[in-house]
């Protein structure tokens, strides 16, 4: 990947390859630090302006919330699309009665928040560009990166070329640009996939998640405004098709039937979305003059809702390192500023991608043994203080990567 390149001019003190909420994101928290920032999307710049629903709605911590709100983005969201979480229950094999997992765990009155993906594209273009120092071009598609000495090149598909002193990739969890650094994956296939479709229910939510794990799939039933909630089904991936050929009233009885009546009677609402669960973890986020963020850093399991929110927290991290070099007259592409980055984004997230990840294989391997532990866990959550509050914190990041855990707290140092 080193080469000796020619020294024009740079267009940009950052080049971020991917403008999806990290790098977008990640464009603000850097204008704001006094860099310059070219976006390279692949895009076509319609596609940025009117994001297509995509059916996800994100669970957002109070971290993710304040830097959210440090960059502008919370206060583009549409009111009516923040629906808030309180409190989060869980149900085991055929049980009716839940373990809950409140705001009581907490200082605060919501654990948490749900907002629509394309609401957050839309808000974090919007933010994007509302900063003289961030331009964005779209249908560019990035091919080829090269490292040098004093600058990092990257080739678009058309053939143009830029360069900068730092070039990242935010281009998502299979991201090209992680490859063409020469940069490793571990990536995880669960077997397993999402169906996620809105759902109109005749109870109220009271602003509650319910998480069913139900025998051979789980279902989240994740609360939204106007008496919607998001209902995610994960199942083994063979049985994807079935489910996504269910008529509307079909999906919604299954639903329903699932939920233990907890919401009432239900109507499926708009079309269902069908996510294979792979989760990614990059063996490295830095090089010399590149860095990883977002889903290209950390791709977590989709149900254990954490990706934007620590794709946040790496922009907050990444931004800070860089601010701190530049301040410091240091080259911001040089690897010991980009290795801090990297060393305090690896603490935070691997203990929680591995915890996820074991917490994911024990709450749905169908084998006797693992019913057998979750039922255990689940019993003595319910009796021993402690414990419980750790399995506790453990459950409530699958559901909703929320405050008011431990392990959230631990992240919100
Ligand atoms: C079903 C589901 C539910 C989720 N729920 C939650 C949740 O509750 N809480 C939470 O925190 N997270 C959640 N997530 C994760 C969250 O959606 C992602 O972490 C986040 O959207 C990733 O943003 P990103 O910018 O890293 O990547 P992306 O959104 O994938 O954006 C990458 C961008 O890079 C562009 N690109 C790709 N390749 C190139 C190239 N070669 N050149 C130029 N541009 C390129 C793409 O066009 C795209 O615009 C969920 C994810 C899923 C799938």
């Amino acid at each position: 990947m080193t080469a000796t390149l020619p020294k024009p001019p740079a267009d940009a003190d950052v080049l971020v390859a991917g403008a999806g909420p990290a790098g977008l994101a990640l464009a603000c928290a850097l204008a704001d630090a006094g860099l310059s920032v070219l976006l390279l999307e692949q895009q076509a710049r319609a596609a940025l302006d009117a994001p297509a629903d995509d059916g996800r709605e994100i669970a957002l911590t109070h971290r993710s919330r304040r830097v959210m709100q440090a960059l502008g983005l919370w206060q583009r969201l549409p009111p009516q699309a923040i629906a808030p979480l309180r409190e989060a229950r869980v149900l085991n094999g055929d049980s009716t009665t839940p373990l809950c997992i409140g705001a009581a765990d907490g200082a605060a009155e919501e654990l948490g928040w749900l907002v629509p993906n394309h609401h957050i594209r839309a808000a974090a273009l919007g933010a994007a560009m509302s900063r003289a120092q961030v331009r964005l071009l779209c249908d560019a598609r990035v091919v080829a990166l090269e490292s040098g000495p004093t600058a990092a090149q990257v080739t678009l598909a058309d053939g143009r070329v830029f360069r900068a002193a730092l070039v990242v990739a935010a281009d998502s969890r299979m991201s090209q640009t992680r490859r063409m650094a020469g940069i490793g994956a571990s990536m995880h296939d669960f077997g397993r996939s999402a169906i996620l479709g809105r759902v109109a229910h005749s109870r109220p939510s009271d602003a509650i998640a319910w998480e069913c794990f139900r025998h051979g799939n789980t279902l989240a039933l994740l609360p939204l405004n106007d008496r919607l909630a998001s209902a995610v089904v994960t199942l083994p991936s063979d049985q994807a098709p079935q489910w996504m050929a269910l008529d509307d009233a079909a999906f919604a009885a299954r639903v329903q039937g699932q939920s233990a009546e907890c919401l009432g009677a239900m109507q499926a609402v708009g079309p269902r979305h069908l996510y294979p669960l792979v989760g990614v973890y990059s063996h490295r986020f830095a090089a010399p003059r590149v860095a990883l963020i977002g889903d290209a850093a950390v791709g977590m399991h989709p149900v254990t809702a954490h990706g934007w929110n620590f794709g946040l927290y790496g922009v907050e991290v990444l931004a800070r390192e860089l601010k701190a070099a530049r301040q410091a007259g240091r080259d911001i592409g040089a690897l010991a500023v980009l290795q801090a980055f990297e060393a305090e984004h690896r603490r935070t997230t691997l203990p929680i991608y591995l915890g996820t990840q074991a917490l994911v294989s024990l709450f749905t391997d169908e084998r006797s043994w693992a019913r057998l532990a979750r039922r255990g866990v689940l019993a003595v959550a319910g009796r021993a203080p402690l414990l419980a509050g750790l399995i506790k914190a453990g459950i409530a990041r699958q559901l909703t990567g929320m405050n008011g855990s431990l392990l959230a707290r631990a992240w919100e140092r």
